[in-house]
């Protein structure tokens, strides 16, 4: 048993190992290979990024950005230090006066400063200058219109004192946020900025990008759950948003997931239509008052979610509250014209390409520029953790993100999730590609030694494994140690083997000997 030893990989997250790690390399070039050939280039966008960023384009309201994401404060301790002052010497301002006019004027600016404080975000020198020189000016208007007040019996110019406060306001709301960095949780609003960052629209529409790598999210760990997970995602951005283009896109994840041999594989489409009151608004307000009806009969989250989002409600798992669920109406009797016809094609575009999907009219996404296409794609071996896949159509994300109206669809895979569904479904046998031979060299005698130390590097530039014993080793204690490893063959290397110029090839599976010279060893050993 392994000792307990001081340090451990944090909850959630995990060492991958080899030779499990081959598994993920198969998995990885395959997507390369398979997404190249839909004319997708690859992405690497930084692993963290503003928080801003996740909290508009995921959603301040979801799960995600409300409590599941790594955030940090950056900024030194010094202007933390300045800005507390700051913010403690206007709270002594404000104490020192009882009149109301002092207190409105004042209190507006600290609860600007409060808010700024509360979401981390600590200007730079240069804006802490500017806007303690704008609430200075404040309040000395403040303390020159209190005296005049005070003598005048109260009279104070008030329009003239609240646009005072307005520019010191926003003064102090020029303060830029951005001091706030969050581990991604998901890529496609990194791919979305960086397509806004690049002017991605000037160059030839839709671009197509794919990303491979890590996500953070503070979940609770489980089977095909983790705090640092992976994914492989692609987006379409920009161009036409014709069926044909949701239906490829779906085409090429389960072209991939084909080419891995995935079994088990189930796609579900939905189409939500987009926020208007003829459209999804007019559903989504019929479902409330329908679900307000039953509220009763549902637990505390769904009852929560009528107020918040009753999309959501759908999405539930909870027992006693499906055959409730099962009853209310469908989206797609209230879709508008559009968004019925565009469903409409992406099915016969599927079909056209031989694409297996099931409706599910209760498969939905919580944000406001999500819109038509949804799908989702579940794989077997994972319990409840089974999905593998989640996309859709997101047209509004880009803009959203301070861009131009931009069209675009996209999904997202769990790269640990198939990784496990693989290996729930082939086991050992699972084929990673083509394995090169693998020599073991053993050697004994100085003269050999430096044959060896030859042998290796033209074996190894011929593509072949290669293990070189860094010690000399007698025969036997050699060949024991290359059946342990797993080497198919042991090159023996003797003083006598270099002499003579020929080499001995042992085959360790039957105990075959075979002798060669050396061009004709690499000739035998590439055909392997
Ligand atoms: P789930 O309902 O399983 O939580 P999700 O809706 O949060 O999934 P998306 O945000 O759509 O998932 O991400 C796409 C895919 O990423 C999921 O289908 C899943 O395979 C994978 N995934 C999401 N969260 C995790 C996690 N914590 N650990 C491992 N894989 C994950
Ligand atoms: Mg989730």
């Amino acid at each position: 048993m392994a000792s307990k030893s001081k340090f451990q990989a944090i909850r959630g997250t995990r060492d991958l190992l080899p030779p499990e790690t081959a598994l993920w390399n198969h998995v990885e070039e395959t997507a390369h290979s398979v997404f190249a050939t839909f004319g997708f280039g690859e992405i690497r966008p930084p692993i963290f990024e503003p928080t801003e960023l996740f909290a508009r384009a995921v959603g301040g309201e979801t799960d995600i950005v409300s409590k599941e994401m790594y955030t940090f404060v950056v900024g030194d301790f010094d202007r933390l230090i300045a800005w507390r002052e700051f913010v403690s010497n206007t709270n002594k301002i404000r104490d020192l006066d009882e009149l109301d006019i002092y207190e409105r004027s004042l209190s507006y600016l600290h609860r600007f400063v409060q808010e700024f404080v509360k979401n981390g975000h600590l200007p730079d020198d240069d804006q802490i200058r500017t806007t303690l020189a704008a609430v200075q000016k404040t309040m000395s208007f403040v303390g020159a219109a209190l005296i005049e007040g005070r003598r005048s019996n109260g009279l104070v110019n008030l329009d003239e004192l609240d646009r005072e406060v307005e520019n010191a306001a926003i003064a102090a709301g020029s303060i830029r946020p951005g001091e706030q960095i969050s581990l991604r949780p998901e890529a496609t609003a990194s791919v979305c900025r960086a397509y806004i960052e690049h002017n991605m629209q000037q160059l030839p529409q839709p671009q197509k990008l794919y990303y491979i790598g890590p996500m953070f999210r503070r979940e609770r760990p489980q089977k095909g759950r983790y705090r640092q997970f992976y994914q492989i995602g692609a987006e379409v951005l920009g161009g036409v948003d014709a069926p044909a283009i949701d239906a490829e896109v779906i085409e090429m994840v389960m072209t991939f997931f084909d080419r891995l041999k995935l079994p088990g594989i189930h796609l579900e489409i939905n189409s939500i239509g987009h926020a208007a009151d003829n459209c999804r608004r007019g559903y989504v307000a019929l479902l409330k008052s329908e679900l307000e009806k039953v509220k009763d009969k549902l637990g505390a989250d769904s009852q929560r979610r009528i107020e918040t989002n009753p999309l959501r409600v759908l999405d539930s798992k909870l027992e006693h509250e499906q055959s409730i669920i099962e009853k209310l109406p469908h989206i797609a009797d209230y879709l508008c014209d559009d968004c019925k016809t565009h469903y409409a094609a992406v099915k016969r575009e599927l079909e056209l390409r031989g694409v297996f999907y099931k409706e599910n009219w209760r498969l939905v996404r919580g944000l406001d520029y999500y819109m038509r296409t949804t799908f989702e794609i579940t794989a077997q071996g994972l319990g409840s953790q089974n999905a593998v896949c989640g996309g859709g159509r997101y047209d509004g994300l880009v803009e959203l993100l301070g861009g131009p109206p931009t069209k675009g669809i996209g999904f997202a895979i769990g790269e640990d999730r198939l990784i496990l569904s693989l290996q729930e479904s082939q086991g050992a046998s699972l084929a990673t590609g083509h394995r090169p031979p693998f020599v073991y060299i053993a050697w004994m005698g100085a003269n050999a030694y430096a044959t060896a130390v030859r042998a290796a590097k033209d074996l190894r530039a011929a593509g072949i494994r290669v293990e070189l014993p860094p010690t000399e080793s007698k025969f036997g204690k050699a060949l024991e140690r290359a059946s342990k490893l797993g080497a198919q063959y042991a090159l023996i290397l003797g003083d006598n083997e270099v002499a003579e110029g020929t080499w001995t090839l042992k085959t360790l599976a039957d105990g075959t000997q075979q002798k060669f010279t050396e061009p004709h060893l690499l000739d035998f050993l590439k055909k392997m």
